[in-house]
């Protein structure tokens, strides 16, 4: 028995999700199964490293204490709203209380068609499997609250996408999979008891001490806007463009859910966007905030029926609560900006100035946003600024800048501010043209480059010398144009 569940969303009513069992694929192979994340979750990591494990994170077999079920959810996609989502693709196997005492859910995903699959085949192709595994373990690494990933696991059946491509399966690990879109199922049906439900749900499992306040669904709305307006920040702050800021890929915990044509920027622009099907640019990167906002205030709505019996209270109740989040993610943008170019606290205004500075001559220049960043320490520490001033286009865009930056650091320790950037600025990201290279391996059996970039991106904020061809921005000819959707 290598997971110990311990269910809670099963005991909930019917009407939350269906019931469904995984359907097995031909030939699973692990391709990677995390260990440390399994020791973290308290499972038996011999039991699960063995050919039971592999049924089981292959959906070949039932785990004991499993009860596996497709979760209801809507959501609004680029804009639109669609009343029938679910896991169509996904099966929650149940959940686990982890060695800090947190409730986790271990989900497969492309583990076969389920009630929610509509035209879909209930699968995943090897591809998004990979993508996945990478960056939600960077993410975690990096710092940022997010899904992780337990085991990559090859189904050894092929999928029809473009072609025909290698199937496989994932197993995701979350606070919870609950998302905006779940509290929009029973707000677009006018359940106001299932609404309750899961609010009062969502609030013993992620918030507790909302329990304790005047209106504690408020409280919840705040909450969670506060996590979301940080989260966005701490994406943005390392150059993390999530692609699909759908109310489906919100999760009310906090975390970063749902990595499908995500991907970090390279060279700054803050109009960049690499999906595919976001033809307009919704979700480029500097939109993030405010979708983030659109988003909460969908999430909102839903709660009003729990807000106050009278509707315009209610209404007033919510625009109050969501006034809170420019200020909350402008604070956390600045704070966690100005960290990167090594200053702590001080002078904000002239701070937040010469960040904003800095990003238009990126733009200008043509910059790379991790280099730029992570280099501006190593300026610091050699005193040479060519090292920063080669990762621009045109010099002249960027050195009165490093003069006005220099003499700003004057009044801040150069050690505290080397450590502060050095914290803050990866060396390592999952560059989108890596995840490709390991991608275009593993789809013919070759899965060692996804197995190193793996162990590089364990540790972001180190140098690495024997992987530093791993720090560089693409080649003109490697640069990824636009990522496709994760099905
Ligand atoms: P996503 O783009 O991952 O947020 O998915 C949006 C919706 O499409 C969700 O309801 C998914 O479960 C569903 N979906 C995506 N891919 C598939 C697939 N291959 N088979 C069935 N449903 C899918
Ligand atoms: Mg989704």
């Amino acid at each position: 028995m290598p997971f110990h569940f311990d269910n809670t969303y099963a005991r909930l009513p019917d009407a939350f999700f269906k019931r469904n069992e995984p359907t097995p694929v031909s030939a699973p192979e692990m391709i990677r199964l995390n260990l440390d994340l399994a020791i973290e979750l308290g499972i038996d990591v011999d039991q699960l490293d063995s050919a039971e494990g592999l049924a089981i994170l292959a959906g070949n077999q039932r785990a004991e204490g499993a009860d596996p079920l497709a979760m209801a959810y809507s959501g609004h996609q680029f804009g639109g709203f669609s009343p029938q989502l679910g896991d169509g693709r996904a099966i929650l196997l149940g959940e686990v209380v982890d060695n800090d005492g947190i409730r986790r859910d271990i989900q497969l995903k492309g583990s076969g068609p389920t009630t929610f699959s509509r035209r879909g085949d209930g699968r995943s192709a090897l591809g998004p499997v990979l993508r996945e595994y990478i960056v939600s373990e960077a993410m975690a690494a990096l710092g940022v609250p997010t899904t992780r990933a337990l085991a990559a696991v090859a189904s050894g059946d092929q999928v029809i996408r473009e072609g025909m491509t290698p199937g496989g399966v994932f197993t995701r690990v979350a606070q919870s999979h609950v998302r905006i879109g779940t509290f929009q199922w029973f707000s677009a049906r006018q359940d106001d008891d299932n609404l309750k439900i899961l609010a009062d749900y969502v609030i013993s499992r992620h918030y507790p001490d909302a329990k304790e306040a005047p209106n504690p669904y408020l409280a919840l709305l705040e909450r969670v806007i506060e996590r979301q307006a940080d989260l966005i920040a701490h994406w943005m702050q390392l150059g993390f463009i999530h692609g699909v800021m759908n109310t489906d890929n919100m999760s009310v915990s906090g975390e970063t859910i749902d990595y499908g044509p995500c991907a970090f920027l390279d060279t700054y622009h803050p109009q960049k966007k690499f999906s595919s099907i976001d033809h307009h640019g919704r979700y480029a990167y500097a939109n993030q905030a405010s979708i983030g906002l659109w988003n909460l205030s969908r999430f909102a709505e839903t709660l009003l029926p729990l807000f106050d019996d009278d509707h315009q209270r209610a209404i007033a109740t919510a625009q109050t609560a969501l006034e809170l989040f420019p200020d909350h993610h402008s604070n956390a943008l600045q704070r966690r900006f100005t960290a990167k170019i090594g200053l702590e606290s001080g002078d904000t205004n002239f701070d937040w100035n010469l960040v904003q500075t800095l990003l238009t001559a990126m733009a200008d220049g043509e910059a790379d946003f991790t280099l730029v960043f992570r280099h501006l320490s190593d300026a610091l520490e050699k005193n040479n600024d060519e090292i920063v001033i080669n990762l621009f286009n045109e010099p002249a865009v960027i050195t009165s800048w490093l003069h006005n930056w220099r003499a700003r650091l004057q009044s801040v320790g150069l050690n505290q501010a080397l450590d502060l950037m050095r914290q803050t600025n990866p060396v390592f990201i999952p560059r989108n043209h890596r995840i490709e290279e390991a991608i275009q391996a593993g789809n013919h059996g070759n899965f060692e480059p996804f197995q190193r970039f793996n162990e590089i991106l364990k540790h972001p904020f180190a140098k690495q010398p024997e992987w530093a061809n791993y720090e560089s921005a693409p080649m003109p000819d490697e640069v990824v144009q636009a990522t496709f959707c994760g099905t």
